[in-house]
């Protein structure tokens, strides 16, 4: 699965960290950040992020984080795998033995 399509990603800043350098608003290539009037940057257009990575690897006060938005939605095959492993697993002398109940036929 690519992470690196517009929309996927959080971006988290950090203000406590943040000295406002300015780096990452000026450089990010989706323009997701700006500087507040505090000189603190902020997350403004984050589904704008392309997950780059740029801010994150140039902030010089490792400010930033960005991470791949959790995706809740289970694809179908995996749904799929999941619902098999949940049923009851049938074994090979279960099957024998309800074939065998089936026809009226036991061995005592
Ligand atoms: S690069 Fe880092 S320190 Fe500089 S403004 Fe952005 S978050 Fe703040
Ligand atoms: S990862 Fe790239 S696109 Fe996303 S906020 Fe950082 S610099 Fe901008």
């Amino acid at each position: 699965m690519s992470v690196k399509r517009k929309g996927n990603s959080t971006v988290t800043i950090f203000p406590d960290w943040c000295k406002g350098c300015g780096i990452c608003a000026a450089f990010c290539p989706a323009k997701v950040m700006e500087l507040n009037d505090q000189g603190k940057a902020v997350v403004l257009r984050e589904e704008e992020c392309i997950n780059c990575g740029f801010c994150e690897l140039h902030c010089p006060d490792f400010a930033i984080m960005v991470r791949p938005k959790v995706n809740d939605e289970i694809p179908a095959v995996c749904r799929a795998v999941l619902e098999k492993a949940a049923r009851k697993p049938k074994t090979a002398a279960s099957d024998g033995a309800a074939e065998k109940a089936g026809s009226g036929k036991q061995k005592g």
